[in-house]
């Protein structure tokens, strides 16, 4: 980007087209993530999209921003690393249900715990897609999938009451049909200070025939609406967090304002590590980057 360049949605306009199917829900979830970055003045060199592996996962491909696309389950420790090496970047970590809540629950949970001043997009469409229809951790009972032809047994996942106990300070529900409310969800996450997580409805128009866009479009609405509703209660965004079937929620079920990780930790108290002098000599320096290439 020149410095005489806007920002905007062109901007962050990936060399790559997205190579989804035409409907897929990600669709959606990719311009509202552009529309945040834009909406909030990010500039292309100060943010950084890391996502793990699925359909979904393929994003950081498609917008201009950092980008990697790491491993299966993997793409918070690798934003970990990335937001304590330099803080001052906008870490987004993006993904699927199957990639988030499946292999990389583990660290779903202890990144919320955490705090850590990082954003977590799920495109949560209930299936796995890139593999052509399994089972994921979201897949609702009775669903009959590839890997479950007489009905899934399993109950699912409810991902956000496990955001909220591991203690995410952001916490909040999307649709990809519902494009103006999930950018101002998405921007939102990302103007927060802490753990941020918005789990997209992100309909997987190919493999899953159940939870397609008419089939939320019928049960979500919107907590906004909600008279008396208080995200900043913990126990009632808990209640809406169980809440599945007929009436589904969607909007910020949850927000707290609490210390991050890069605050109460002591060595940011100088600014990003990346800034800091390593205080090696030059011969030291060389010598340990040999020793890992
Ligand atoms: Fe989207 Fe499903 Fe196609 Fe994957 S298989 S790109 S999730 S519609």
């Amino acid at each position: 980007m020149t410095t005489m360049e806007k920002l905007s949605l062109k901007t962050l306009e990936g060399d790559v087209h997205p190579d989804w199917c035409p409907g897929c829900g990600d669709f959606g979830v990719l311009k509202s993530l552009k529309e945040a970055f834009v909406t909030l003045g990010i500039e292309p060199h100060n943010a950084l999209v890391v996502s793990g592996i699925g359909c979904s996962s393929n994003l950081p491909g498609f917008i201009r921003t950092y980008g990697v696309h790491s491993l299966h389950g993997r793409s918070l420790p690798v934003a970990t690393g990335a937001a304590l090496a330099n803080h001052a970047l906008n870490v987004v970590a993006v993904g699927g249900d199957g990639d988030g809540f499946g292999i990389g629950i583990g660290h779903f949970i202890h990144t919320m715990r955490r705090n850590l001043n990082l954003t977590y997009i799920v495109m949560d469409n209930e299936i796995y897609g890139l593999t052509t229809g399994q089972t994921s951790p979201t897949t609702t009972e009775g669903h009959k999938t590839k890997s479950t032809p007489r009905g899934n047994v399993e109950r699912p996942i409810q991902p956000l009451t496990l955001a909220l106990a591991a203690g995410a300070t952001y916490v909040a529900r999307g649709f990809s049909a519902q494009q103006k409310q999930l950018t101002e969800l998405i921007s939102g996450a990302i103007a927060h200070q802490g753990f941020s997580i918005v789990d997209v409805f992100s309909p997987c128009v190919t493999f899953n025939k159940v939870n397609t866009y008419a089939w939320f479009k019928d049960r979500v609405y919107d907590l906004e609406g909600e008279a008396g509703y208080d995200n900043a209660d913990f126990d009632a965004a808990m209640g809406k967090a169980q809440e599945w079937g007929e009436r589904i929620p969607i909007g910020l079920l949850f927000k707290e304002e609490r210390p991050t990780y890069e605050d109460t930790e002591p060595i940011y108290a100088n600014g990003p590590l990346v800034d800091q002098p390593l205080g090696l000599d030059e011969q030291t320096f060389k010598s340990l980057l040999a020793e890992t290439m």
